[in-house]
């Protein structure tokens, strides 16, 4: 089976930052959409298109024949995957579900089982692009899962993403966005230790970016990111709470592999003193607040 737009139907779970675009170009590529977000008005907008309110997860995936996921914490998504009268439990049966939140890949693997023992498919999808990404339907989607599903849902997929790679079985998604992760937390605190030093040299930290946002220090991070460092604008596309989720996820996954990771340890030190000092709600650009204030 591959999707159609003219017979599946896709259920879409959790309408945030990334999970309202993502929905939105499923919707303008032809699909029937089945929506619900904890909070409920979030899904005007999809709804006011033609998407259908429905008033739980398991609602969601009683009506339809892929189910997609973007909530936030993996208690999150085992609260509606595994919970009782949730997606596993609803699931319409030759349905397949794909969790795009950022989690933990044994979670991933026990949704895994829960579904292939009922009969679904089941694909762990974590995406990287930010929330720029997700407007543009640009995003990195690394998948983890059976190489049937995986083909099965590819429409869908090259609906939001751009790179699209299937990186190995149930799990291997979400353990290739935390090797995304730890490139990040590096790539962090070399853009915000390079503006802090740049500011206190008496550069102009503007300037210093168009010289150096194109040689070998280029990155995403510091294009993207490094502008609103500099502008000291913390809005969030990216919420620090959910970095350092992220980070914890990685690190205990290290752990457990016997791998010391000091870099990703000191970035996720720096970021939850700045998170307890108030910042948990910004944007993943406020890391520079731990190097301000320094006499
Ligand atoms: P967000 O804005 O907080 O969106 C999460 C959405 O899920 C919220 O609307 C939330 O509802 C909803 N939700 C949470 N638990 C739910 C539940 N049990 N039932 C129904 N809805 C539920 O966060 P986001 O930035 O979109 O990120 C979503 C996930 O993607 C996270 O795991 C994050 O780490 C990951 N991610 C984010 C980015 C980024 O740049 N933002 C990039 C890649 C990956 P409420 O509206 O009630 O809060």
């Amino acid at each position: 089976m591959t999707v159609n737009k003219d017979k599946t139907e896709v259920g879409f779970i959790g309408l945030g930052i990334m999970g309202l675009s993502m929905a939105g170009h499923i919707q303008a590529a032809g699909y029937k959409l089945h929506v619900y977000n904890r909070t409920k008005a979030k899904a005007d907008e999809l709804v006011a298109k033609g998407a259908t309110w429905q008033d739980s997860p398991g609602d969601v995936a009683a009506a339809s024949d892929v189910v997609i996921t973007m909530v936030g914490y993996p208690k999150d998504v085992e609260d509606i995957y595994l919970g009782k009268d949730g997606i596993v439990d609803r699931a319409k049966p030759g349905a397949c579900l794909i969790d795009m939140t950022t989690s933990e890949p044994t979670l991933a693997i026990k949704i895994y089982d829960a579904a292939k023992a009922k009969g679904l498919g089941s694909l762990d999808a974590p995406v990287s692009g930010g929330d720029v990404g997700a407007r543009e339907a640009r995003l990195s989607i690394m998948v983890g899962g059976d190489e049937a599903d995986f083909n099965s849902v590819m429409p869908l997929f090259e609906a939001m993403g751009t790179n699209i790679q299937l990186q190995g079985k149930a799990g291997a998604g979400q353990h290739t966005k935390m090797c995304n992760q730890i490139v990040v937390a590096g790539n962090m605190l070399g853009c915000v230790e390079a503006l802090s030093y740049a500011i206190k040299s008496g550069l102009d930290p503007s300037h210093v970016l168009e010289s150096v946002g194109t040689g070998a220090a280029s990155s995403f991070l510091l294009n993207n990111l490094g502008p609103k460092m500099i502008a000291r604008d913390f809005a969030p596309g990216f919420f620090i709470h959910h970095y350092i989720k992220d980070m914890s996820i990685a690190e205990s996954e290290a752990d457990a592999m016997g791998l010391d990771l000091p870099a990703l340890k000191l970035t996720k030190g720096l970021y939850e003193k700045i998170a307890a000092a108030g910042a948990r709600e910004d944007g993943t650009q406020a890391l520079i607040k731990a190097y301000e204030d320094q006499s």
